[in-house]
C-alpha cells in the first residue's frame, strides 16, 4: 500500500467529472490513503465557463459538500478543501478575493490557456489550433505563463507543469533553460509542483512533469506535492507507485503537506 496524500481531484460540480465526493474518499480508503484532497476547477474569473469549472454560485455548496465529508469521515481520513484555480493574467486581484473568500487548505494554480486558447482542451476543433501555432512558441509562453502564475503569490501548487505535452506534442527546441528559469522563479516564490499522474491517461503516456524536468525542479529546491487528477472516482490515487518511483529517482526524499494556505508538515517518502 502506497500512503501518499492524494491532492489532486474534481468533482461533479465542474461539469466533467462524475462520483460522489463520498465515493471519492471511499476510493482513496480503499487504498490506503491517510490524506487526500478535493482540488476542483475553480470559476474562471474573466467568463463564465460551463462545462470546464464551477461557476461562482456554486461555491458555498462545494464548500459544504467537501466539509461535509470531511467531518463524516474525520476518524479515517484527513480531506482537504483546495480549489485548482487558472491563472488569468490581469485578473490577480479577483482571483485573490475568490481564493481569499473561505479557508481553502491550498490552491493549485493551473495554466490551461494561452491566448485564451485551452490548448489542452480535447474538443477536435479546438485541438486544430496546434496546426496553427508553432509548437515551441507553445512550450516557451506556456514557462512564462507558469513563472507569471508563481510570482502572482495566489497559489501554493502548480498544476501539472508540462500540460502542452498532453496531446503528444514535443518542443523541438531544448527547453532546459526555460525550466530551470522556471524551477528558479518556483523557489523563489515559494511554490511546490505536484506530481500529475493524469499525464499516463492521455496520449502522451507520461506523468507530468516528465522525469529530466522533475530533476531540475528538485536540484533547485522546489518542494513537492502528488495528485490524480482524478475526475472519476476510480482514478484516486491511480500510478502513485509509478509517481513515489518517480519523485525518488529524481532524488525528493519528502512532500508537502498543507493546511490553511501554509505547510502544515513534511512527510518523508
Ligand atoms: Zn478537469
Ligand atoms: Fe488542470
Ligand atoms: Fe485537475
Ligand atoms: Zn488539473
Amino acid at each position: 500500500m502506497i500512503s501518499l496524500a492524494d491532492y489532486h481531484m474534481h468533482t461533479p460540480l465542474c461539469g466533467h467529472a462524475t462520483g460522489t465526493p463520498q465515493e471519492y474518499v471511499k476510493a482513496a480508503m480503499k487504498i490506503g490513503l491517510k490524506e487526500m484532497g478535493f482540488s476542483d476547477h475553480a470559476p474562471m474569473v474573466h467568463k463564465r465557463m460551463p462545462g470546464i469549472t464551477m461557476d461562482f454560485h456554486q461555491l458555498p455548496g462545494y464548500q459544504n459538500m467537501i466539509q461535509d465529508v470531511q467531518k463524516r469521515f474525520a476518524s479515517r481520513i484527513n480531506i482537504k478543501i483546495a480549489l485548482e484555480a487558472d491563472f488569468v493574467p490581469g485578473y490577480e486581484a479577483k482571483t485573490k478575493q475568490m481564493i481569499e473568500s473561505f479557508p481553502y487548505d491550498y490552491i493549485i494554480g493551473s495554466v490551461h490557456f494561452i491566448d485564451d486558447w485551452a490548448f489542452d482542451d480535447p474538443d477536435p476543433a479546438i485541438r486544430e489550433y496546434w496546426k496553427i501555432y508553432n509548437v515551441n512558441d507553445v512550450y516557451r509562453k506556456y514557462y512564462t505563463l507558469l513563472r507569471q502564475s508563481a510570482k502572482t503569490g495566489l497559489f501554493n501548487i502548480i498544476g501539472h507543469c508540462d500540460l502542452p505535452k498532453k496531446f503528444g506534442a514535443r518542443a523541438t527546441v531544448n527547453l532546459t533553460d526555460e525550466i530551470r528559469s522556471t524551477a528558479k522563479v518556483f523557489k523563489e516564490c515559494g511554490v511546490a509542483i505536484e506530481i500529475n499522474t493524469a499525464g499516463l491517461r492521455k496520449l502522451v503516456a507520461e506523468i507530468y512533469p516528465a522525469p529530466d524536468c522533475l530533476k531540475i525542479y528538485y536540484q533547485l529546491g522546489v518542494p513537492l506535492t502528488f495528485g490524480s487528477d482524478a475526475h472519476d472516482p476510480q482514478d484516486v490515487g491511480k500510478d502513485f507507485d509509478k509517481a513515489l518511483d518517480l519523485a525518488k529517482s529524481a532524488g525528493y526524499t519528502e512532500y508537502l503537506i498543507f493546511k490553511q494556505r501554509k505547510v502544515e508538515r513534511k512527510i518523508k517518502l
